[in-house]
């Protein structure tokens, strides 16, 4: 993906303990699977609060834990605008999820989830700048340039501009070829793929993959004792 270096802009203060299974490789995909078991008849929303949108993008680097506690603290006395901000998160999700499905599945793309994605898009590019990277080696060398977000504390939407420009990037990238979803019916979490011969099948080879291989061995086990 582009250089979309989040961690440049946040402090190095001592996190908490995940709470997202973050795998995807990217972070849009990552914010698209906080809708789990999606395509079941009981979708699992992990977003129920203000305080999970938060959560989320504390684990993925987009705030600090610092921030985090503030917006989340801020998000108890104006409920209302916190859960605006919420509603805004799961349009945007929505919209992405959308997409990037239709894509990984070689469908055509809905007009209208890209129209509202855009308009995210363009939200974000107001918060957006960009910036020299510092060379690292020495001060001749060009280091590139990576988009930096606005730091506002107290804007609830903040988590969501670096999530819709990380779609943007995604989409106009050529590794928009290796989203998949997740070979596992009951799971379908989108990825990228990344391996080298670019054939991975599972979110997780640990969770899905093992899960599907040992069903595979259970079917043949019980094949051979039929
Ligand atoms: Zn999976």
């Amino acid at each position: 993906m582009g250089n979309i270096s989040i961690e440049t802009t946040i402090a190095n203060t001592k996190r908490r303990p995940p709470r997202f299974e973050l795998i995807a490789g990217a972070l849009c995909l990552d914010f698209i699977n906080t809708l789990d078991d999606r395509f079941s008849k009981k979708p699992k929303e992990l977003l129920k609060h203000y305080v999970d949108l938060a959560r989320f993008a504390e684990d993925a680097g987009i705030l600090d834990t610092a921030q985090v506690d503030r917006l989340t603290e801020r998000s108890y006395g104006s409920a209302e605008a916190a859960q605006r901000a919420l509603g805004a998160a799961i349009e945007l999700r929505e919209a992405m999820s959308a997409v990037f499905y239709a894509v990984a599945q070689g469908k055509p793309v809905p007009q209208a989830r890209l129209t509202t994605l855009n308009q995210f898009v363009q939200g974000a590019a107001q918060h957006s700048r960009l910036v020299p990277v510092k060379a690292a080696v020495n001060a001749q060398t060009n280091g590139g340039f990576e988009w930096r977000f606005d730091v506002v504390p107290n804007n609830f939407e903040a988590p969501l501009w670096p999530i819709a420009r990380s779609a943007a990037d995604l989409l106009a990238s050529r590794q928009l070829g290796y989203v998949r979803a997740c070979a596992s019916e009951t799971c379908l979490w989108l990825f990228l793929d990344e391996s080298k011969n670019h054939r991975r099948r599972w979110c997780d080879m640990t969770k899905c993959g093992n899960r599907a291989k040992f069903q595979r061995f259970y079917d043949r086990k019980k094949k051979a004792s039929a």
